[in-house]
């Protein structure tokens, strides 16, 4: 079963749980810190090529930046 991270939009509680696509689709997904289920999907790769977007030093051939991935 993948692991998924998020983040608690009421108590902002970062986590990573194991859930099936079919549970996270549901929103059967709580936070184990307040038990809402206001939660939101962290998305690592995404935040990874923003970091590398924004750095402005890429050469343009890291392949992992946002200007060199497409
Ligand atoms: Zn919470």
């Amino acid at each position: 079963m993948p692991s998924y991270d998020f983040i608690c939009k009421d108590c902002r509680h970062y986590f990573s749980d194991m859930v099936s696509i079919k549970e996270k689709d549901e929103g059967n997904v709580r936070c184990p810190s307040c038990g809402s289920n206001n939660i939101s999907q962290v998305f690592k790769s995404f935040n990874f090529i923003k970091r590398n977007g924004s750095a402005g030093s890429c050469s343009g051939s890291c392949s992992g930046c946002s200007g060199c991935s497409s």
